[in-house]
């Protein structure tokens, strides 16, 4: 009653209403700074507890002034300036004190803080009334000022200790509510517990009323002041924390990839993007689960770069890349974390396409040659002792279907017989394209049956006809077929085998499936093994042609040397030519090289100092498939040989198949001017005819007449016949073969023209320099007609 008659019968009501719109203003002020100072640190910590200390100071000290301009007790009231002052001071102190002690780590620092504001409010109010002086005589109730004090401190400590809860809505205003219980019931408890008596009765209105109204009013503004610029700090400082907010919106709003926000496993906000990969609207993410969202590989992200999963609307898992900052709220109340979530599904799929083109094959999607020979080295390490069939593939007529249709139809025709052969495909089946119209095939198989049935299957696969242009196109397919463990004992060997049983396959008539056989296909490898070394000795140079000497029987003098080719190895011996021109011949290579042995041999015979004649052999097959007369008339220019100097040896056979082209061509070259002779005659079938279809130049009678000369009648009889043959013909004839004395003897005395063999010198490099056969050809008459 005491308290509440002296407010109300001792106060001026405007300025006591003054009083308390200051009082709570800056209560609500002073708890938010002191919130601050708790969340803050360092450097901050400081500023806003200044900021806190000034306001809360300034705020018991105005509330408390304007009061006291408001109490009316009749009496002339002055103020100490000095002690007033102080009592500022006290209140700006007690408050920094309050607030740094509040926010100390300790359990109960709230309360001590609190305990501390109390004191400090009580501090100022008895300070601020020691500085009173008035007119009159002033008795204190001891009991009073005791329970002021208590109040005090028992609402700061409530106050204070607010700041462990967190705050929204009307629960804000219970600290500031407590603050200014603390300074209010301080206040009017301590004026309660004073008790005034004047000295000297007064009389009429009190002097200095309206003066004091305008301190007060000037102690108001003062503390507004300060009250505002606490305010705007602390306005600034929100405003800047909200604009970093919204800035932190707008770059997760308007990032591509998917960003959000977390707190406690809760999304606080998503971006278009993370709702999108969703599947959700955004507003819908707030406030969910993020587990519900990403699986936990992608939550436990930290830092580092994580891949993990993340599980759409629609139950779709989408693989996902996610990295995770984590951040504290400026409140202090916990930490936050944001995510950057990445969609990886184009990456992934522009990975998986990059590996497919390294290991497919582009026009048809089978695997390639690459992918092949991974498969077989996986299927031979793996097989364990378990059969399968390898089958190599290649397509009959294929060029011709290029070639009448164009090769857009032709890679039509692949992909289909690709789409035939994958669709007809069984378990544990394979194939794959290894370029060209070559295809490979594996399959698991129990026998041999089962592997004929199986290519029989790739077969009919192939050969199913394909529409285009009006017509039905097909090609058919030659099938090796290798088998493992059987026929190889490493994966290129197989695959090697099979290619062998291939070829055999596409060169039979009967059949277009083979399988690999040791003995067959071994022929074959090693006729693709010397054709390889042919083409490389071609490329390297590795040829050479040795010389060999032809003498005239009745002057005894070389007329002329044959060119005899050889092919040089690596050790420095010699292959001699029976043993690579058949080869030479049919795989076509003999045209390369029978031109560099025309080339060679005429640069040589160029350089000769004695002018002799060089002897050249021409296969059939250079007859019938080049333009040689061109070519002879060329090298000829080239190398600046006088025809006469040249001779070409052609076999009878070259005359068989196409007489009259043959003997077209040979009158060609006669017109040039070389001259050429009939090779190894006697061995051939008609050899009366083509002397008759064409005029050749000389005969050459084939060495197995000499080798059997002795002691074969028949022998002698044909020599002579063929060498009456050539008298009467008028073509001279040159024995081959002569080994020795007694054959050269038989020769000189039965009219011989020419003569060639081991008698009278081996081939060598430098033929043209042997003349040890001078010495053989001087032999005496009396041994000649006895040898006769
Ligand atoms: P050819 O044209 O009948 O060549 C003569 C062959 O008889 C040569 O064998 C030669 O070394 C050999 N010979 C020479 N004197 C004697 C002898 O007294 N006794 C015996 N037993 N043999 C003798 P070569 O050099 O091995 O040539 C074999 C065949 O290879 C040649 O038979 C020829 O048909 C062919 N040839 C050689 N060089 C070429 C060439 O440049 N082009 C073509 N197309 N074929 C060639
Ligand atoms: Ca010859
Ligand atoms: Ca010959």
């Amino acid at each position: 009653m005491r308290v509440f008659s002296c407010l109300v019968e001792d106060h001026n009501l405007y300025l006591t209403a003054l009083a308390a719109v200051i009082c709570v203003l800056g209560a609500v002020i002073m708890a938010r700074l002191y919130r601050k100072v708790r969340a803050s640190r360092r450097r901050m910590r400081w500023s806003w507890l200044f900021l806190g200390a000034v306001a809360g100071g300034a705020t018991i000290w105005c509330t408390h002034f304007v009061a006291m301009m408001a109490y009316r007790p009749g009496v002339e009231i002055t103020y100490a300036p000095f002690l007033t002052g102080i009592s500022l001071l006290v209140a700006i102190v007690g408050c920094g004190l309050a607030m740094a002690m509040g926010s100390q780590r300790h359990r109960l620092s709230p309360e001590a803080g609190g305990v501390t504001f109390g004191l400090t409010v009580a501090a100022m109010h008895y300070v601020g009334m020691a500085a009173f002086t008035a007119d009159a005589l002033v008795i204190w109730s001891p009991v009073y000022v005791a329970a002021s004090l208590i109040a005090a401190v028992v609402f700061g400590a409530l106050a204070f200790a607010q700041v462990r809860n967190t705050v929204s809505g009307l629960k804000t205003y219970i600290a500031p509510g407590l603050l200014v219980l603390a300074i209010v019931s301080l206040h009017f408890t301590g004026m309660g517990a004073m008790t005034i008596l004047p000295l000297a009765p007064v009389e009429g209105a009190v002097t200095g009323d309206v003066a004091s109204a305008l301190l007060a009013v000037g102690v108001a503004v003062v503390g507004f002041l300060i009250l505002g610029v606490a305010i705007a700090s602390h306005a600034l400082e929100d405003q800047t924390s909200r604009d970093s907010n919204s800035r932190l919106y707008q770059l997760i709003e308007g990032s591509v990839d998917g960003m959000l926000v977390e707190s406690e496993g809760v999304i606080l906000i998503g971006n278009a993007a993370f709702a999108g990969l969703c599947g959700v609207p955004v507003d819908d993410l707030v406030g969910q689960p993020l587990e519900r969202w990403l699986d936990e590989e992608a939550r436990s992200a930290d830092g580092m770069l994580v891949q993990g999963a993340l599980t759409a609307s629609d139950g779709e898992a989408i693989p996902v890349e996610v990295a995770v900052r984590a951040a504290r709220r400026d409140d202090g109340a916990g930490h936050y974390r944001i995510f950057a979530v990445r969609d990886l599904r184009a990456r992934l799929a522009q990975e998986r396409r990059i590996v497919h083109l390294a290991r497919n094959d582009s026009l048809t999607g089978l695997p390639n040659r690459v992918s092949f020979l991974e498969e077989m080295e996986r299927r031979v390490a793996q097989s364990g002792g378990q059969q399968f069939a390898l089958f190599a593939i290649d397509l009959n007529r294929f060029k011709e279907v290029n070639d009448v249709y164009g090769h857009g139809v032709g890679d039509r025709l692949l992909i289909h017989v690709a789409d035939r052969m994958m669709t007809t495909r069984t378990e544990g089946d394979f194939v794959a394209r290894l370029g060209g119209d070559e295809f490979m095939a594996l399959t698991p198989v129990t026998s041999r049956l089962h592997a004929m049935e199986a290519a029989e299957r790739l077969r009919s696969a192939i050969m199913e006809p394909m529409q285009a242009d009006h017509a039905d196109v097909q090609c058919g397919a030659a099938i090796g077929i290798a088998l493992w463990p059987d026929d190889a004992r490493e994966a290129s060997v197989l695959i090697n085998n099979a290619d062998l049983a291939m070829y055999r396959a596409k060169a039979a008539l009967a059949t277009d499936v083979c399988f690999y056989e040791e003995a067959m296909d071994e022929a074959v490898r090693d006729r693709r093994r010397l054709t390889q070394g042919l083409r490389e000795a071609l490329d390297n140079d590795r040829f050479e042609l040795h010389y060999q000497v032809q003498a005239s029987l009745s002057t005894g003098k070389a007329t002329g040397f044959e060119a005899l080719l050889r092919w040089k190895q690596p050790d420095g011996s010699y292959i001699p030519p029976d043993q690579f021109i058949p080869l030479a011949e049919e795989t076509g290579l003999i045209l390369p090289i029978g031109e560099w042995v025309l080339r060679a041999a005429c640069v040589e015979a160029a350089s000769w100092a004695v002018p002799h004649r060089i002897a050249v052999n021409l296969s059939p097959v250079q007859l019938s498939h080049i333009d040689l007369p061109r070519l002879v008339h060329q090298i000829l220019i080239e190398t600046g040989l006088k025809p006469e100097r040249l001779e070409l040896e052609i076999t009878e056979t070259a005359m068989i198949a196409e007489m009259e082209r043959t003997t077209h061509i040979l009158r060609q070259l006669k017109l040039l001017g070389v001259s050429v002779a009939m090779d190894d005659f006697g061995t051939g079938y008609s050899s009366l005819s083509t002397l008759r279809a064409f005029p050749f130049d000389k005969i050459k009678l084939d060495r197995s007449f000499m080798s059997e000369l002795e002691g074969s009648q028949q022998s002698k009889a044909i020599i002579r016949a063929v060498l009456a043959l050539g008298e009467s013909l008028d073509i001279p004839v040159l024995a081959e073969g002569v080994e020795t004395r007694t054959q050269l003897e038989f020769l000189r005395a039965q009219g011989c023209d020419e003569v060639q063999g081991y008698l009278l010198g081996r081939p060598s490099r430098d033929g043209q320099n042997n003349t040890d056969a001078q010495a053989d050809l001087t032999v005496d008459a009396a041994e000649a007609s006895q040898a006769a």
